[in-house]
């Protein structure tokens, strides 16, 4: 987008100043998981609090703090964390303006899903006007990110196009933007993304979907590297120290391979403008 010729002119004689990436729960009311288990409640975007239309969250990951609070602090009078007693916390969603907000916009990405751009924008424009109830239904069935991911065959059917080169002045390598970013690690933490069977990533993935662990992480975690043992082919290496924390590997990996645990604390980006 920065290379558009309208934005270039926009951002000519600008320089980088923070980097950071995040993946948003655009899923919806639908696609909002349990929000309570034995001694667990879950907030903000970990429970997909997210009005995807707006792209706006924070006011709801704070409305959704404020009333896990509260079920909590009648969890502690009666000293009990069951389930039972924790899911008064989906009670008070459901009875909600932050309920209400998300319920109208429960089809909202599922109709740009199914019907494009102009399409979904029709659609969406009615949902406005119904509650969030789309022409198509209510409840609109939807796609995960993983099962989004098209292969190399149908994306490129003329063969891949040449990587854009960075030019250092509007696009930069992704360690520069790691770099942007402030992010940091322990250097002897345990890595915290565990690629459960990597022969997948140097036969299946490679010839399927040509990698693209590679080109959606932002921050060059994964490399795709000549393996030693067998000329010619590649194997999978990862930086995990470069990582920004935004998740798109766990949702976007094809075969669902790659598995986000937490890191140890402290670890991570270091936002201070985003
Ligand atoms: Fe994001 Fe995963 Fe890359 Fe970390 S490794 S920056 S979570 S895509």
């Amino acid at each position: 987008m920065k290379t558009h010729p309208f934005v270039r002119d926009l951002l000519a004689g600008g320089k980088p100043v923070a980097y950071g990436a995040k993946a948003i729960p655009e899923g919806g009311w639908y696609a909002m998981p349990r929000l309570s288990a034995d001694g667990l409640l879950l907030c903000g975007d970990t429970g997909g609090f997210l009005n995807g239309g707006r792209l706006k969250g924070i006011h709801l990951a704070i409305k959704s703090g404020m009333m896990a609070a509260e079920t909590l602090f009648e969890c502690l009078v009666a000293d009990d964390f069951s389930r039972e007693r924790l899911d008064r916390y989906a009670a008070r969603v459901e009875s909600s303006w932050a309920g209400a907000e998300l319920r109208s916009m429960r089809n909202f990405h599922q109709a740009f899903q199914q019907s494009g751009l102009f399409g979904g924008m029709l659609r969406s424009g009615i949902q406005m006007y119904t509650g969030g109830f789309d022409i198509l239904g209510d409840h609109l069935g939807g796609q995960a990110g993983y099962e989004r991911m098209r292969k190399v065959a149908d994306r490129h059917p003329a063969g891949k196009p040449a990587p854009m080169k960075d030019d250092g002045g509007l696009t930069f390598d992704k360690l520069a933007d790691v770099f942007l970013s402030g992010t940091t690690h322990e250097e002897d933490q345990p890595v915290h993304l565990h690629v459960r069977d990597t022969s997948i990533c140097a036969t299946k993935c490679r010839e399927e979907f040509g990698n693209p662990c590679q080109h959606f992480c932002p921050a060059a975690v994964y490399e795709m590297v000549p393996d030693p043992a067998k000329p010619g082919a590649l194997k999978l290496h990862i930086n995990a120290s470069n990582c920004v924390h935004c998740k798109t590997c766990d949702i976007a990996d094809p075969y669902q391979i790659i598995d986000w645990v937490t890191p140890e604390g402290g670890g991570g980006p270091d936002y201070k403008r985003l």
